[in-house]
């Protein structure tokens, strides 16, 4: 058992932050939560305490849409809209990791840098490659942080270096599965890249297999205009875009993922509801690709669960914080262009989408609560701001959020391990 001394702070619902000021948290021996304390109980008061002082102990962060093999584009190439940059910038980066060498290199890289940037877990974009796909989730396993990861399905309307078929997708799936039979916290995700390229029997055998493995699925949804007009023309016969996955069986069948949905109204956010499909929120990759600006807002009344995603690289940053920022900040946007129609988000809420929200996909992750991981980040925040710090530890949460960075995270817990960003693979 191990005691934590901090100031103490998480999302249990998206109203509000539980704050407790120089509170302690209890850990067991796997790393789960036991107790939460104002004050700690006196049975306690000889065991050693692990004390970080003025610090704040908050939850880790969880990218719930991200895709690794574009980290080396980050930061670059945002002069297009998604058709054309898929094509032009996309595509041709995620070739490389046909080379095992290269793969391995970027995702070393980019699961140091999603550590660095306080994200414990995520869900993770690969490509069509197996080799490299084994090799990413071996990244997270020995870095001892937790990953759903998305062996590409994709077989129309790519280069032919990306491609695979149905049959070639589920052999692969099936090394994959046992390649992650040993990896706690690292498990598979069915993942088809989206409709455009997909065609009816790779949609239908990875909707078999998710529903046979009882496997996740993640994809993209109503992103951009040009993209629904396409996916209208590909599949007539659906009655929406969420409906072309619905009917293989990819749409909430089992636990789903749809990152961005823009443009998801009527039907389909009638039917995302009624199969309890996920939002996966990308505010910085729909500036970026100028696709529009999701009505969270929208989504929240309707009863549909939001989670946030970086996206990079359509998204230009790892961080969650940043992208937290952004969603307030683009729904007060839409909020304006609304005439106060759809209130805009508070920091709460995005809050609770990044941690509670999005960890729920990993099981009991992203709250302080008696029987949860201990995903944490230990933040200093002395220096963010040379007038010293708030004495309102929400506050300081808020300006950690919108003015701190990395160098502000201290400590990065994934179930109660500490993870060291100097690990060796
Ligand atoms: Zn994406």
């Amino acid at each position: 058992m191990r005691i934590y001394k901090a100031n103490i702070l998480h999302t249990p619902s998206p109203n509000h932050f539980e704050v407790y000021q120089g509170g302690y948290i209890t850990v067991d021996d796997n790393g789960i939560i036991q107790g939460v304390y104002e004050v700690l109980p006196t049975e306690m008061e000889d065991m050693p305490v692990v004390d970080f002082g003025e610090r704040l102990l908050i939850p880790a962060m969880n990218d719930m849409h991200v895709h690794a093999p574009q980290y080396a584009n980050m930061g670059i190439a945002m002069d297009m809209e998604l058709i054309p940059w898929l094509n032009t910038y996309t595509f041709p980066e995620e070739e490389k990791f046909a080379d095992e060498q290269y793969a391995k290199a970027v995702y070393d890289a980019f699961v140091k840098e999603l550590c660095r940037q306080g994200t414990m877990r995520a869900a993770v974009f690969a490509t069509t490659h197996i080799h490299a796909t084994q090799c990413l989730a071996k990244t997270f396993d020995e870095m001892g942080m937790g990953a759903l990861i998305g062996l590409v399905g994709m077989d129309r309307h790519s280069p032919e270096e990306l491609v695979n078929t149905a049959s070639s997708w589920a052999s692969d799936m099936q090394s994959l599965m046992q390649s992650m039979a040993d990896m706690a916290k690292v498990k598979p995700i069915v993942t088809p890249r989206f409709i455009p390229s997909c065609t009816p029997a790779i949609l239908q055998t990875m909707g078999t297999i998710a529903t046979q493995f009882k496997l996740p699925v993640q994809s993209h949804l109503s992103e951009n205009k040009q993209e629904i007009i396409w996916v209208q023309q590909l599949e007539p016969q659906s009655t929406c875009y969420g409906d072309a996955y619905h009917r293989y069986g990819l749409f909430g069948q089992t636990p789903t993922l749809m990152a961005h949905c823009c443009y998801t109204d009527g039907e389909e956010l009638k039917l995302m509801h009624a199969n309890d499909v996920c939002v996966v929120h990308c505010p910085t990759s729909n500036c970026n690709l100028a696709s529009g600006i999701a009505p969270v807002r929208k989504f929240l009344q309707a009863g549909v669960r939001v989670v946030l995603g970086s996206d990079i690289a359509a998204g230009h940053h790892l961080s969650i914080f940043r992208v937290m920022q952004y969603a307030v900040q683009v729904s007060k946007l839409q909020y304006a262009l609304s005439d106060g129609k759809l209130p805009f988000l508070t920091l709460s809420e995005v809050f609770y989408m990044a941690t509670k929200a999005g960890g729920s996909f990993f099981g009991k992750v992203g709250s302080f609560e008696v029987g949860y991981a201990f995903d944490a980040l230990v933040i200093d925040d002395m220096g963010i701001h040379d007038v010293g710090l708030p004495t309102d530890c929400q506050q300081r949460l808020e300006r950690f959020i919108y003015l701190g960075d990395d160098r502000h995270i201290v400590h990065r817990f994934c179930q109660g391990k500490e993870i060291s960003l100097n690990s060796q693979f």
